[in-house]
């Protein structure tokens, strides 16, 4: 029986019964209740409001209304209230456990941001007020540039990129502009970039119209350096390095790689998703970038996952700087202005990337988070980070195997190798922490590593917290190599939905609810 620090049980005795086995009528399970979508209910004459029907209104719709049921759920407002707020609660979240994704970095998201994004100065402006009225929340954008420009010691930052992803589109387009500026387009045609770069690196290369050649990892996880030289030449534009990279290691010939890129008449994109392990501490600009963005939504703690929102500010070097996109601010004896058309000090803009000014909610809840945690303190998250990555790591390594020799950034990277005739595979020992009740770490991500595990704890988690997540994943490595391969593959058994079939769902995914007679139709 477990004791609380008081003597008293801290739950009740179990019965010794296969928990995953057990039947109820309801087909509920504790709390967690069995239900269909919320259109698969078949009361569809109710509503949450009664309006009684409009008498003497003609029609306006030239014949095109609608003939049958619209065949929307009918749910009381209780009802509807209780569905959503269930479905949230299938959701795993930051607010309810550690999230130890790498690459991602999920970390918490002081509720104080959240206060100030929702004053009503910031949350209820409109993107086309006029100007005049709404100096304030320009004011955010100028001062939160300035700080970013400050941070990674650049001298441009465009800001409005909604994504890491999209950042990087914006960083490689001002590249592609200057080479075109410069009657170069036709020759650098080439982009080189790591193997173990984010799948968003040659995407993006690709997308500008840049063929990709990939650059061997040296024993130590970082760029070969020989083999980097050997692949520069008069067609490179330019080299796509995230650093720390993403085996969670510094690139510690940065300056080495800046240069020769810099050399041959290339340039250099930093992949800044990894910022948030150096903040305060080095400068991307004093390490010869000419092009990295800034995840907010990763490094400034606003809150992200399930696809969105991000934001995703490109600091530039002045190389690059006049090519920015528009919109941006800029600082007039008469107050902020917005520069949005390609003329005057935008005239050499490479154009638009989105409609409108960026993530509004995204830049207060960054300048709330840097302002409240100060030059100090956000220089400490950086060292916690870092700190805590190696607490697991090291913690880790008495039982499974590290990727690489020495210590790790923000990120601790383990391969498969302790996991070697134990008939477990990562893929299954990540499920079997869903029972444990833990988000599964980052799996077979970066490539370069055969099985990947990649925890990222990030500065928001306690010692507490740290070691409970430990304890759990040496107790299942233990039972992994013990020979218990058994339970693994039949993980998770507690969770409401056991083992999904991943190659189907990714193969042949259904994205789209059909009515069940629909259904049917579609089968004759
Ligand atoms: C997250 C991430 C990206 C992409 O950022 P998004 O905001 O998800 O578009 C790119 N590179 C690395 C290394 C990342 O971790």
């Amino acid at each position: 029986m477990t004791m609380n620090n008081q003597g008293r049980p801290s739950r009740p005795e179990l019965v010794e019964t296969d928990m995953s086995r057990v039947e109820t009528f309801s087909g509920n399970r504790g709390l967690q209740i069995e239900e269909g979508l919320i259109f698969e209910t078949d009361a569809f004459q109710e509503t949450g409001v009664d309006l009684p029907t409009p008498k003497g209104t003609a029609s306006r719709l030239g014949g095109l209304e609608r003939t049958s049921e619209i065949g929307l759920p009918g749910l009381s407002e209780p009802e509807t209230m209780r569905h959503f707020v269930r479905l949230s609660q299938k959701n795993y979240a930051i607010d309810m456990g550690p999230f130890p994704l790498g690459s991602c970095t999920m970390k918490h998201n002081p509720r104080l941001n959240e206060k100030m994004a929702r004053l009503p100065g910031f949350a209820d402006i409109h993107p086309l007020q006029p100007v005049s009225t709404v100096q304030g929340a320009l004011e955010v954008i100028d001062t939160l540039a300035d700080w970013l420009m400050e941070l990674t010691g650049t001298k441009a930052v465009a800001m409005s990129p909604k994504a890491g992803a999209h950042g990087e589109l914006c960083g490689m387009m001002a590249i592609k502009a200057r080479l075109i500026a410069d009657g170069e387009a036709e020759t650098r045609t080439r982009v080189l970039a790591p193997e173990s770069a984010h799948g968003t690196n040659p995407a993006t290369a690709v997308q500008c119209g840049f063929t990709v050649d990939s650059i061997p990892a040296d024993e130590t996880g970082r760029v070969d350096l020989e083999a980097f030289k050997a692949k520069l030449g008069p067609d490179v534009a330019g080299i796509m390095v995230t650093n720390p990279n993403t085996c969670g290691l510094f690139e510690r010939d940065i300056r080495e790689i800046a240069d020769a890129v810099h050399e041959a008449g290339g340039y250099f994109y930093c992949d800044g998703a990894n910022f948030n392990a150096i903040v305060g501490k080095a400068r991307p600009g004093d390490l010869g970038i000419d092009a990295m963005h800034i995840n907010l939504h990763k490094t400034f703690s606003t809150p992200h996952g399930g696809g969105g929102p991000g934001s995703g500010p490109t600091v530039l070097s002045e190389a690059l700087a006049p090519f920015a996109p528009v919109p941006f601010v800029i600082k007039e004896n008469s107050g902020l202005k917005f520069v949005e058309e390609i003329e005057g000090e935008a005239k050499q803009s490479f154009g638009r990337m989105t409609a409108f000014h960026g993530q509004m909610g995204m830049f207060t809840r960054a300048l709330s988070y840097m302002m409240s945690h100060g030059a100090d303190g956000m220089k400490q998250a950086s060292e916690d980070a870092v700190l805590n990555a190696n607490y697991v790591q090291a913690r880790l390594a008495t039982e499974m195997s590290t990727a690489f020799e020495g210590t790790c950034m923000h990120e601790a990277l383990f391969d498969d190798q302790w996991l070697k005739d134990t008939g477990v595979g990562t893929l299954d020992f990540a499920k079997a922490m869903i029972d444990e009740g833990f988000h599964p770490m980052t799996m077979y991500f970066p490539l370069v590593v055969h099985g990947a595990m990649l925890i990222e704890p990030t500065e928001s988690e306690s010692k507490q917290e740290l070691d409970k997540f430990c304890d759990a994943m040496l107790g299942l490595a233990r039972e992994a190599k013990a020979g218990k391969a058994d339970k693994f593959k039949a993980a998770p058994v507690l969770a409401p939905m056991r083992r999904l079939d991943e190659t189907r769902a990714a193969r042949k995914p259904v994205l789209k609810w059909t009515p069940p007679q629909d259904a049917s139709l579609a089968a004759e």
